[in-house]
C-alpha cells in the first residue's frame, strides 16, 4: 500500500552527454510503498534516470531526495536503494543460496545471519529448497528470481528494476508480473520499475511515468492515463487512439463543441477544461468508444461520421475497422468486439457504415 508520503523526491533532475539532454529538468515525487513505473520508447531517458537514483549515474543538474536527505553524494554502496538488472547476472560457479548472500556476506554479516536472511528471501520469491542449486540448474524465471532475492535480502527502502522481465519468454513474463505485484505487496519495499512495454506497466504499477526525449509527459494511475491522456504524446503512446484535428468552437460548463473539417457534425465532449474560442485541439478517441453501424445512430446532430471501411484487422476477440471518413486524413480505427462466433464478419470491405459516440467518450487535447 502506498502513501501521499513521497520517498523519493526529484527535482530539476538533468544528465547531459554533450549536447544531448537524456534527461531533461525532470521533477518526479514517487510515494513510499507504491509500484512505480517509468515507461517510454527506446532512448527518452528512463534508464538514465533509473540509474541516477541508484547512483550509478551522476546529474549534470538537480537533485534526489531519499526520505528528505539528498542523496546526490552519496556513493552507490551508502544508498538505501537496490537494483535488479535487465540481464539478471548470478555467478555461475555460486550456489543459489550463495548468490543471494553474496552482498550481505561483502557487508560484513556473519555467515549464519547470512544464511538465515538468504533462505527467507529464497522462501519469499518462492524458491524455498532451491539454495543449494547452481544457477544452470534454474530455469530463466527461476534465475529471475534469484536476482530478485538477491536484491532483497539487503531490505533496500527502494528496489530498482530495470526491464527485469525483458529476457523472459511471453507466457512467463505475465506470470512474473502478476509474482512482482504478489512480492512488492507482501515486502511493501517501493518498486521502481523501468519498461518500454506499456501493457506491463499497466498491469503491474499504481503509478506510472511516461517519459519522452527526457522529459515526463505525465504521471497517472494506469487508467487515468489511458482515459484522460494529458496530451497527445500519452494518448498515443498508451493503447491506440484517433486524433482528429479541429477548432474550439466553444467550452463552457464542462461541454466543449470542437468543429473538424473531416466530420460532418460538431463534436461534443463532457470534459472540465478552458480552451479559449478557435484554439486547435484533436478529438483523442480510443477505437473501442465508437459505434459503428450500417444504418445511421444516435440523434443524428453531433459526435458522428460516415465512410467506407478500407481495412480490417482480426485480432480474434475483436476487429478493427479501418474507415475513411475523408481523402488524405488518417483512417478512423473502430475495434468491435467479435462476440457470437462468427465466420462471417459484421462489415466487410467498401461498406458504407456510420459512426458515433457518446460525449463521455474520448477526451480533447489541445497539445
Ligand atoms: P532503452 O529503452 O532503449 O534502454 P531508455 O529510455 O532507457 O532507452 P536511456 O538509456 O536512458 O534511454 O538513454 C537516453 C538517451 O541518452 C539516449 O539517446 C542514449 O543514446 C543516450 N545515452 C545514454 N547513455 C549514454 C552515454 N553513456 N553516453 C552518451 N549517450 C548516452
Amino acid at each position: 500500500m502506498s502513501t501521499e508520503d513521497p520517498i523519493i523526491e526529484i527535482r530539476g533532475l538533468t544528465k547531459r552527454y554533450g549536447s544531448l539532454a537524456a534527461v531533461d529538468a525532470v521533477d518526479l515525487d514517487i510515494r513510499r510503498g507504491e509500484f512505480f513505473a517509468l515507461l517510454g520508447p527506446s532512448g527518452c531517458g528512463k534508464t538514465t534516470l533509473l540509474r541516477m537514483i541508484a547512483g550509478l549515474e551522476m546529474p549534470t543538474g538537480g537533485t534526489i531526495r531519499l526520505e528528505g536527505n539528498d542523496v546526490s553524494a552519496v556513493p552507490v554502496n551508502k544508498r538505501p536503494v537496490n537494483m535488479v538488472f535487465q540481464s539478471y547476472a548470478v555467478f555461475p560457479h555460486m550456489s543459489v543460496l550463495d548468490n543471494v548472500g553474496y552482498g550481505l556476506r561483502i557487508a560484513g554479516v556473519t555467515r549464519e545471519e547470512t544464511r538465515h536472511r538468504a533462505e527467507e528471501a529464497l522462501a519469499l520469491v518462492k524458491l524455498a529448497g532451491y539454495g543449494a542449486r547452481r544457477p544452470d540448474q534454474l530455469s530463466g524465471g527461476q534465475r529471475q528470481r534469484v536476482a530478485l532475492a538477491r536484491a532483497l535480502v539487503k531490505q533496500p527502502k527502494v528496489l530498482l528494476l530495470d526491464e527485469p522481465l525483458s529476457a523472459l519468454d511471453a507466457k512467463l513474463r505475465e506470470q512474473m508480473r502478476l509474482e512482482l505485484v504478489n512480492l512488492q505487496d507482501s515486502v511493501g519495499i517501493t518498486f521502481v520499475i523501468v519498461t518500454h512495454d506499456q501493457s506491463e506497466a499497466l498491469s503491474m504499477a499504481d503509478r506510472i511515468a511516461v517519459m519522452d526525449a527526457g522529459q515526463v509527459r505525465q504521471v497517472a494511475p494506469p487508467a487515468e492515463l489511458y482515459e484522460f491522456p494529458a496530451n497527445r504524446f500519452v494518448a498515443d503512446f498508451i493503447g491506440s487512439v484517433n486524433l482528429i484535428e479541429g477548432q474550439v468552437e466553444s467550452c463552457d460548463a464542462g461541454i466543449v463543441t470542437l468543429s473538424c473539417p473531416d466530420l460532418p457534425a460538431p463534436v461534443v465532449i463532457r470534459q472540465q477544461v478552458t480552451y479559449a474560442t478557435g484554439t486547435t485541439a484533436w478529438l483523442a478517441l480510443r477505437p473501442e468508444k465508437i459505434d459503428i453501424t450500417h444504418e445511421p445512430d444516435g440523434d443524428g446532430t453531433s459526435n458522428l461520421a460516415h465512410g467506407v471501411v478500407e481495412e480490417i484487422t482480426y485480432l480474434g476477440e475483436t476487429s478493427v475497422y479501418h474507415v475513411r471518413v475523408a481523402p488524405d486524413v488518417p483512417l478512423i480505427k473502430v475495434s468491435s468486439a467479435n462476440l457470437d462466433r462468427v465466420t462471417r464478419r459484421r462489415f466487410t470491405w467498401g461498406d458504407n457504415v456510420h459512426l458515433s459516440w457518446t460525449s463521455e467518450c474520448g477526451v480533447v487535447l489541445d497539445r
